[in-house]
């Protein structure tokens, strides 16, 4: 098995069917995540323990194949055992690192405008595969990462077992040990999943790939749209807010002419309403399949202006990575093409 898979709880169970103290475990996420152990010779357990560990686990990450860094984004393409390839992001910010990682090979979402859906959904990736990507960056560029957005290739939701898995490793006392604030975990809207990831005891925050006020556009722009009309979005991200008791992030990304009128802006407004959400406005960024254009800056201003009007919270994304085809939805791993 890989370490860098295991659980708190799995750990301390693996620990205990061996009749071992399972707060073994909390030693073994110490040396791993924060001593950065690359075995298991220098936690200082007796050396059956010791042998025992070595023999069931191994701490291998995914190889680099190919590594592009600019300025303040670096990006990573990883080759994963069975000759699948993923990709990773760095982003070095003033307050900390963030990165965007990968959940599946691919994508099963078919978002029209996404490189990712293009690849078509491979498989999942397992939670050793995901933590990896974190590993690999910090191994590669020597950070200590202190932000995680699921926003690379694929849809978390439909992958939810590894990503609730991935959350607490990260967020596992002793270990990484980053805030659930610090993490963010995007849907392109998979109900039951949000819905889902609101009950977990400790979920991390939650942003909505939105990009449409209303049905009609929406599942012309998202198929998913289709399995879960707007309706039902917004009552699950509200579900999330109030269960929670965070903000919910929706994602808009500025298609010229397609979603980006104050019309739309209006109907946004109005179907958020009071609800504790509040709008990042995402600069879309071109993919070779290009049928969409870029929003002018009078356009997205306008329409921020109209959402501050109606006392809705509103973010502009900073672009990140286009230099290195690192941006949004640019994620490809170009390799399987
Ligand atoms: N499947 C998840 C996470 C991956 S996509 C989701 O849909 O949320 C991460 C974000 O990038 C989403 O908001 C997605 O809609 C957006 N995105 C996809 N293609 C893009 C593009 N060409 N330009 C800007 N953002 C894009």
């Amino acid at each position: 098995m890989n370490i860098f898979g295991i659980t708190p709880s799995a750990l301390s169970e693996y620990f205990i069917s061996k009749g071992e103290n399972p707060a073994k475990a909390a030693l073994v996420f110490d040396a791993i995540y924060r001593k950065k152990a690359t075995s298991f010779y220098d936690i200082g357990f007796s050396e059956r323990v010791t042998e025992m560990l070595q023999k069931d686990f191994d701490f291998s990450l995914p190889q680099i194949i190919e590594k592009l860094d600019s300025n303040d984004t670096a990006k990573l393409l990883l080759r994963l055992t069975d000759g699948e390839y993923v990709e990773t992001v760095l982003m070095r910010q003033k307050f900390g690192n963030c990165i965007c990682v990968s959940t599946q090979v691919g994508c099963a979402m078919g978002c029209r405008f996404c490189q990712s859906g293009r690849l078509k959904k491979r498989r999942n990736l397992f939670t050793h595969e995901i933590v990896g990507q974190l590993m690999a960056i910090q191994k590669e560029f020597d950070v200590k990462v202190t932000g995680v957005s699921v926003m690379g290739i694929g849809e978390p939701f439909d992958n939810f077992d590894n990503v609730k898995r991935f959350c607490e490793i990260l967020t596992a006392p002793k270990g990484l040990e980053i805030g659930e604030k610090h993490i963010t975990v995007s849907t392109c809207g998979l109900v039951d999943g949000i819905r889902r990831y609101a009950e977990l005891p400790h979920p991390c925050n939650l942003a909505i790939s939105l990009h449409a006020p209303d049905d009609e556009l929406r599942s012309e722009l998202m198929p998913i749209n289709k399995k879960y009309p707007l309706s039902e979005l917004i009552s699950a991200a509200e579900y999330f807010s109030l269960t929670a008791n965070r903000r919910v992030t929706l994602e808009y990304i500025m298609l010229s002419g397609i979603n980006d009128l104050p019309g739309h802006a209006q109907q946004l407004a109005d179907l958020i309403g009071k609800r504790n959400f509040y709008v990042n406005i995402i600069p879309y960024n071109p993919t070779d399949a290009d049928c969409f254009q870029k929003s002018s800056r009078e356009r997205i201003m306008a329409f921020y202006d109209i959402l501050k009007k109606n006392g809705i919270g509103v973010t502009m994304r900073r672009e990140f990575g286009s230099e290195l085809k690192a941006a949004c939805g640019q994620l490809s791993a170009e390799q399987t093409k």
